[in-house]
């Protein structure tokens, strides 16, 4: 079983012809909404992968939020029980697009702020040895911190992807497989260097993933107890790329599924390769469709 402790949005899509200055009023060429949030993109990707996932997470008591919990229970197969209803609004995120392709993004919290340690610990409390549980850093750090203590003292297996970027190195003691990309790694490190994957895992041990976009991963696998630590690196697949967005939360998700299966590291970086390409090949985070048998298939294992 997998737990995602994270955040989940309602995400508003502006296409527009240039981002809005101050002072000004633009019409926007189409919109679009959809659900995301890192969180909720991982639980949704790991999901897929046929495997029981639990959202720990909070919604607003609005209808946005009424419709998120009915519409992922039934379409995506995520359990939403542990879902906390809060006063304050379902978190949100308002992308601009603009011709070029560039992002401007607007962020409301909103009912992902109200993630407090306690909550998180108190939904929990199913955790048994052998679960996985995945956390992001999109909800409040004692939230992040709380649940990956309690996961650790229960047994479980932790994934921390340390995103969007935060110099989070002090989390990483209830860690065991850290996930992130370049700009993510050189945040925690302080430094730029080519050997990210090294340098965090001398810092700090464990495991680690980083990924690098079009090319690839490279990650330190030193999850198995009796493994010796290796380090190895994966070209990504070749795709017609349509849209980036999510690719990261995709490669999580997939991970996660894999070690929850029992799979080793090696094979779980495959796994998230895998859906990582898949999910560049579809619009928005969540727009790909795949099966565990495709993820295998493309992966070659
Ligand atoms: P993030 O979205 O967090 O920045 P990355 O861009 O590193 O993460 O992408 C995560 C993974 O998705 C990569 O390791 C790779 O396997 C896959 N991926 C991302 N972009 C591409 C691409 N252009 N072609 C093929 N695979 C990709």
């Amino acid at each position: 079983r997998i737990f995602v402790v994270g955040s989940m949005n309602s995400d508003t899509f502006l296409k527009v012809e240039n981002f809005v200055e101050p002072g000004e009023t633009i019409s926007a060429l189409s919109s679009h909404t959809a659900l995301g949030g890192k969180g909720l993109n991982q639980a949704v990707a790991a999901a897929r992968m046929g495997i029981p996932v639990t959202m720990v997470a909070a919604l607003g008591r609005d209808a946005v939020g009424d419709a998120v919990a009915t519409e992922l229970a039934a379409e995506e197969n995520l359990d939403m029980t542990a879902v906390l209803r809060v006063s304050e609004p379902t978190g949100q995120a308002m992308i601009q697009s603009d011709a070029d392709g560039e992002n401007a993004i607007v962020v409301v919290a909103g009912a992902n702020a109200a993630n407090t340690p306690e909550n998180v610990v108190e939904r929990l409390a199913a955790v048994q040895a052998g679960d996985i549980v995945v956390c992001q850093l999109e909800i409040p750090e004692p939230a992040v911190a709380a649940a990956l203590a309690e996961a650790k003292k229960r047994g479980a297996t932790t994934v921390l992807n340390a995103a969007p970027a935060a110099p989070v190195g002090h989390l990483l003691e209830n860690v065991d497989v850290l996930i992130v990309n370049e700009t993510e790694a050189d945040t925690i490190l302080g430094t730029k260097v080519t050997d990210r994957a090294q340098q965090l895992h001398l810092r700090y041990g464990g495991s680690i993933v980083v990924t690098l976009g079009s090319h690839g991963c490279q990650y330190i696998d030193a999850y198995l107890p009796d493994a010796d630590v290796k380090a190895d690196a994966l070209p990504a697949h070749h795709v017609d790329v349509v849209d980036t967005t999510g690719a990261g939360d995709a490669f999580v998700g997939a991970f996660a599924a894999a070690l929850a299966v029992g799979e080793s590291l090696a094979t779980a970086a495959r796994w998230g390769t895998a859906l990582g390409a898949i999910a560049t090949g579809a619009s928005g985070a969540q727009g790909y469709t795949a099966s565990r048998a495709d993820v295998v298939a493309l992966a070659g294992v």
